[in-house]
């Protein structure tokens, strides 16, 4: 048996002070008076910088230091992948911008246009915080195809959650559509987003 078109997701784990970082966050949270409106808008329940700061990576020396470290994983992947192309001449962070979910946030199934990597960094991920949920990327082709075993082995299963914790950090590719359902945790799920692109 071989396994063909496979769908590679990468997680790992970064040494960061946490500490540092979630405060960080709280401090640009508490002063970003458009991205509070915006995600009353478009982020129920949560905050998010995504429509206001989204290029912390240029803002900040600490998320400066994280997208380097950050870089490297993206290029273990790359080769994982088999692409021939890195964070050196091609490829580069393009957008990063962080996410609060308190209880009862979630982000709705979606994927992430004009961008070639994509990823996450988890600065807090309590008990009960909701897993990024993984969607096959070929549902729409499976037409007549019988449901799999609710125990199929991983590879043939057609949602993947990926359960995570604090310092992990796991990218996939930017067309690969995902999910983060209803948080359940009672202290926030806090995060840091980005796309690597064209540079
Ligand atoms: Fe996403």
């Amino acid at each position: 048996m071989k396994s063909l078109f496979t769908t590679s997701v990468y997680h790992n784990k970064i040494s960061f002070d946490l500490k540092d970082l979630a405060q960080e966050i709280n401090l640009i949270q508490k002063s970003d008076h458009t991205g509070k409106e915006w995600s009353a808008q478009n982020y129920k329940n949560g905050y998010t910088s995504y429509g206001s700061l989204d290029q912390l990576h240029k803002l900040s020396s600490t998320f400066a230091l994280l997208e380097k470290k950050i870089n490297t994983h993206v290029n273990r992947y790359l080769k994982q992948l088999d692409y021939e192309v890195t964070t050196k001449s091609d490829l580069k962070m393009i957008t990063c911008w962080v996410n609060v979910m308190p209880s009862l946030a979630q982000h709705t199934t979606h994927i992430h246009p004009q961008s070639v990597i994509s990823g996450t960094f988890y600065v807090a991920f309590p008990t009960g915080a909701s897993a990024i949920k993984f969607e096959d990327p070929r549902l729409g082709f499976f037409m007549n195809s019988p449901a799999v075993k609710s125990d199929a082995k991983l590879e043939n299963q057609r949602f993947v959650s990926l359960p995570a914790k604090s310092g992990d950090l796991v990218l996939f590719e930017s067309w690969l559509r995902h999910e983060v359902p209803t948080n359940q945790s009672k202290t926030p799920r806090i995060s840091i987003s980005f796309n690597y692109g064209w540079s």
